[in-house]
């Protein structure tokens, strides 16, 4: 389970110092070493972790916990509102073109769930806001990348663009846009290239689609399973792309949470997604407020 971890060690900080009578300031330095080591075993960068750390004991100096009623329960609240803003403390909606179509680019690493996002970002957008998305298969390197879009376009009955494998993709973007204009689709969805290892070739080719494209969303899709190569990823692609928002995959894994609470702090650029599973209905905005309830446990 994701989290695991993170919320039996911070479970375990707040039950010690709970079963206290009285809390010395050596109990709350305590704790607060025990929250930093939990923080850095789940894999939260390590500047997140000291900061995170250093609010936390600023507001418990600030609210006098050690003279209040109940000092554990306090620290407990501190930690919640932290973590909730740590992680951006409001839901951020998807961008909106003032006229239609919004475009949404789709970036990410080879097998971080970029394809699969798009499908259920394409679904999530017809069910929900009853829209009429049009996918463009951009992905021109691996011919089952074009494949797989067309069969997850047909599983939700969304159109999708394609030209094959043989094309640029910045052309078949644009014949992409062109026929999203002419079928008045109000949402257009790119799947570009994905590669191993962010290089030159790849953030030069996601340039030159974002130059045509002027995407509303650029949206990153990241493996929460992968920790702080997440966090390295999205610093990586925000540097070059000035992506607007990241989804971040397999949180229905055993993630041990530092991708999800450190992305925001490090690139500050908001989670606007996570998925929770491989079916294409297993998609959720990202709540920083219940996110941190779930880390909390
Ligand atoms: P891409 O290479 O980035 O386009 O990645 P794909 O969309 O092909 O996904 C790679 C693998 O991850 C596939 O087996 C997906 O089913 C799986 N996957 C994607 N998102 C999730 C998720 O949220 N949870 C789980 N468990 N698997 C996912």
């Amino acid at each position: 389970m994701a989290f695991e971890g993170l919320t039996s060690r911070l479970q375990k900080a707040f039950r010690d110092l709970s079963g206290k009578g009285h809390v010395s300031k050596s109990d709350l330095r305590k704790t607060m070493r025990q929250i930093r080591l939990a923080l850095l075993d789940a894999d939260v960068n390590f500047d997140v972790v000291r900061k995170f750390v250093r609010q936390v004991q600023d507001k418990a100096v600030g609210a006098n916990v050690l003279e209040g009623l109940n000092p554990s329960q306090q620290i407990v609240k501190i930690v919640d509102e932290e973590l909730t803003k740590t992680m951006g403390t409001k839901a951020v909606p998807l961008n909106k073109a003032k006229t239609i179509p919004t475009v949404i680019m789709m970036v990410g690493l080879q097998g971080a769930g970029k394809t699969t996002t798009a499908g259920k970002l394409a679904l999530r957008l017809k069910t929900a806001h009853k829209a009429h998305p049009l996918m463009i298969a951009a992905d021109v390197y691996r011919p089952a990348a074009v494949d797989q879009l067309v069969q997850v376009g047909q599983q939700i009955k969304v159109p999708v663009f394609q030209m094959g494998t043989h094309h640029d993709p910045v052309d078949i973007v644009k014949a992409g846009l062109a026929q999203a204009h002419r079928d008045h689709n109000n949402y257009v969805i790119i799947d570009t290239a994905g590669r191993l290892q962010i290089d030159t070739k790849l953030m030069n080719e996601l340039k030159r689609i974002k130059a045509l494209a002027k995407p509303n969303e650029i949206l990153l899709t990241v493996d929460a399973m992968t920790g702080q190569n997440a966090v390295k990823t999205a610093k990586g692609f925000n540097d070059a792309l000035d992506i607007t928002g990241v989804a971040l995959t397999k949180l229905d894994g055993d993630t041990r949470g530092g991708a999800a609470l450190s992305i925001r702090a490090v690139t500050h650029k908001p989670i606007k997604f996570v998925g929770e599973g491989e079916k294409l209905q297993d998609l959720d905005i990202f709540h920083p407020d219940r996110m941190a309830s779930r880390i909390l446990g």
